[in-house]
């Protein structure tokens, strides 16, 4: 993407309404504008982000077996009244009612709707395990909707309900998730810790929520410090495997990590006290077991092998997809602006251009570029007439984790100078070895 042509209306001013980083750092870099409270369209280059993650969840699910689709955002307030949670969910829920009359809402989570799809379609023991999953907005009407995309009233998230004829088997899709969620996140570039938590009004027994640890959080988090050292790395997994699952499960949720909701100072006691943390953190995702809270009301039974009907054993699963824009801000940012891990960038490399206009620099940027697109990797070149303080500001601001600059001085001695976002670190190399080494790392992502 060339800059003249593109869409990024940074701001150089810093919004008073936003009062934590992530917030102020995404309404700067021109990645949202909010329509109303707690909703927001995003613009070019937070939309492009977005789709990164969504990208990665979808990749990830996949891997695990689990099976993509796509319910819709307004639901008939019948279904919930099936289940019973048409009253008990209070005024979050969007109620809507259309020209007929007829009681409608905006979907806040999907269990009754998938579980509906499940009834009219599956008969039989033998078409289970089944998982399915969709990335759908969702709305729910916070009393307190705030820090931008991190608490909205319309967020993207990805949930995911199993589907299964026993507990067992239930609890392995359950670790499966687990497991899957664990990737995603390392791959976000992020350390999501699995901690025990509470159900609330999705119900349930078993249930972790993942947290990232940053100052801005919004629960209370209670941890041994052990846990902070565990990476899931490049294992491979199979995730058919009940018992591998399992294992990675127990090393992950072995020590104590919970939130305040399902905090106990005596069990936390027991923990060392040097490794003993109290912390804030952002809930990214929970995955949860509730057996058969809303198969047996709504009446989603399978045969079993002896011939008899069966309530089939259910979990959901949900990340919160735009939630985790924000969240990945609050862990990588400066006061120049956003820090980027490689797996989630806008833009695979800023070119920034010191002298448009000159011959010879025009063509070396439009070498680079060509160069890279060429390597299927995706630069954003700043060919604007902007003076060069100002194209390392906003090439700051967006935080791409690999900057060239390139100037008729250095073209002169044949180089160009790679910059490293995170460290600040700049070198000299030709363009050809700027190309081999920005490549071979998104190579080895
Ligand atoms: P919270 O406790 O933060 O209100 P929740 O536990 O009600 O969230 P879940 O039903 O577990 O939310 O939804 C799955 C994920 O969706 C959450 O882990 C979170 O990342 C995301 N999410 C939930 N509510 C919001 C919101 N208002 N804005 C953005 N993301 C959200
Ligand atoms: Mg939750």
């Amino acid at each position: 993407m060339r800059l003249s042509r593109y869409f990024l209306p940074v701001l150089k001013e810093t919004p008073s309404e936003a009062q934590i980083a992530s917030h102020r750092l995404m309404l700067r870099a021109g990645m949202i504008k909010q329509a109303s409270a707690g909703i927001y369209s995003w613009l070019p280059l937070g939309f492009k982000v977005l789709r990164k993650l969504e990208n990665i969840v979808h990749e990830e699910q996949i891997r695990a077996g689990h099976v993509p689709m796509l319910m819709p955002t307004l639901q008939s307030a019948d279904l919930w009244r099936e289940s019973g949670r048409y009253d008990a969910y209070g005024p979050e829920m969007l109620r809507i009612r259309d020209r007929q009359d007829r009681d409608m809402l905006y979907g806040p989570t999907n269990e009754e709707m998938i579980t509906d799809i499940f009834r009219s379609h599956v008969n039989s023991y033998k078409d289970l395990p089944l998982t399915l999953y969709h990335i759908q907005w969702k709305f729910r009407d916070e009393i307190r909707p705030r820090f931008g995309v991190m608490r909205g009233r319309e967020f993207f998230m990805k949930d995911g309900y199993n589907f299964d004829l026993t507990k067992e088997d239930a609890l392995h899709a359950y670790n499966r998730h687990l497991v899957s969620y664990l990737r995603t996140y390392e791959r976000m570039g992020l350390q999501a810790i699995p901690m025990r938590a509470d159900s609330g009004p999705i119900g349930g027994d078993d249930t972790h929520e993942f947290l990232v640890l940053a100052e801005t959080g919004e629960s209370e988090v209670f941890y041994d410090s052990q846990i902070t050292e565990l990476t899931f790395g490049d294992r491979e997994i199979d995730y058919t495997s009940v018992e591998e699952c399992q294992a990675v499960m127990e090393e992950f949720t072995s020590r104590y990590a919970r939130t305040d909701e399902t905090h106990d100072e005596a069990v936390f006691a027991e923990v060392p006290e040097e490794r003993r943390r109290v912390a804030r953190g952002i809930e990214v995702g929970q995955i949860f077991y509730f057996g058969t809270k809303y198969s047996e009301p709504m009446g989603a039974t399978v045969q079993g092998p002896d011939g008899k009907q069966v309530p089939v054993h259910m979990g959901s699963h949900g990340i919160g997809v735009s939630r985790l824009v924000g969240a990945i801000i609050e862990a990588n940012h400066d006061d120049k602006g956003i820090i980027w891990p490689e797996g989630v960038t806008p833009f695979h490399v800023g070119i920034v251009n010191l002298k448009s206009g000159d011959a010879e620099a025009d063509a070396a940027c439009d070498a680079l570029y060509a160069a890279f697109t060429a390597k299927g990797l995706e630069p954003l070149l700043d060919d604007t007439n902007e003076r060069a303080g100002g194209k390392f500001a906003t090439m700051d601001l967006i935080g791409l984790p690999w900057r060239i600059t390139v100037g008729p001085r250095g073209l002169k001695n044949g180089v160009v100078e790679v910059t490293s976002r995170r460290t600040g670190e700049s070198e000299e190399m030709s363009p050809e070895a700027a190309i081999e080494k920005i490549a071979g790392i998104y190579a080895a992502l």
